[in-house]
């Protein structure tokens, strides 16, 4: 299974748009490092899974090039990995077509679980407009793709920083979401 995390934001021709700002890091940035984990934990277990993250070399261009790249490259499953700030709620964006809305919903009750308190949960899932703020043309893939923003939530009850939580949390919630589409059998179009 191949699956291609592209970071929202990164390595665009337009380098204007570099996502949100928190305390001086940009999204993207906070985006490459789940990533970056989430590719080591997948080394270490093991999973027949190669994943390609977006990079200087091959996937410094348009999302509508990354897109192209994709379909030319054999991809299953391409995440757009993106952080939501400033509210309790993940959004989880699917464009048209029964596969992507099952894959959205897999990913929904994965994030809802009550385990991953640092992550906001899923109250909807979006279907894909140019109106999202956040919109890439994810239409045009021919694999299986979603659009993935979680929730980050800055301070827990008792008012702790739980950023690592929340780092691990994703980690654990797209390997969770990744090994499950491969162990339902997924079939490359
Ligand atoms: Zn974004």
């Amino acid at each position: 299974m191949r699956v291609l995390l592209d970071i929202g934001h990164k390595y665009q021709n337009d380098i204007r748009n570099k996502g949100i700002l928190y305390k001086g890091v940009y999204e993207a940035d906070l985006v490459e490092e789940y990533y970056h984990k989430l590719q080591e934990k997948i080394i270490q277990s093991g999973e027949e899974i190669v994943t390609i993250k977006t990079d200087k070399n091959i996937l410094n261009c348009s999302y509508e090039d990354r897109i192209k790249w994709a379909n030319n490259n054999n991809i299953d499953l391409y995440i757009s990995g993106h952080i939501k700030f400033n509210s309790n709620e993940s959004d989880i964006v699917y464009c048209g077509g029964k596969k992507n809305f099952k894959i959205a919903n897999l990913l929904k009750n994965i994030i809802n679980q009550d385990k991953y308190i640092a992550v906001g949960k899923v109250v909807d899932i979006i279907k894909l407009s140019k109106n999202y703020d956040d919109y890439v043309p994810l239409d045009k893939l021919k694999c299986q793709n979603i659009l993935f923003r979680p929730a980050f939530i800055d301070e827990n009850k008792n008012g702790l920083l739980i950023i690592d939580k929340f780092f691990s949390d994703v980690v654990n919630i797209l390997f969770e979401f990744i090994t499950k589409i491969r162990e339902e059998k997924y079939e490359r179009n």
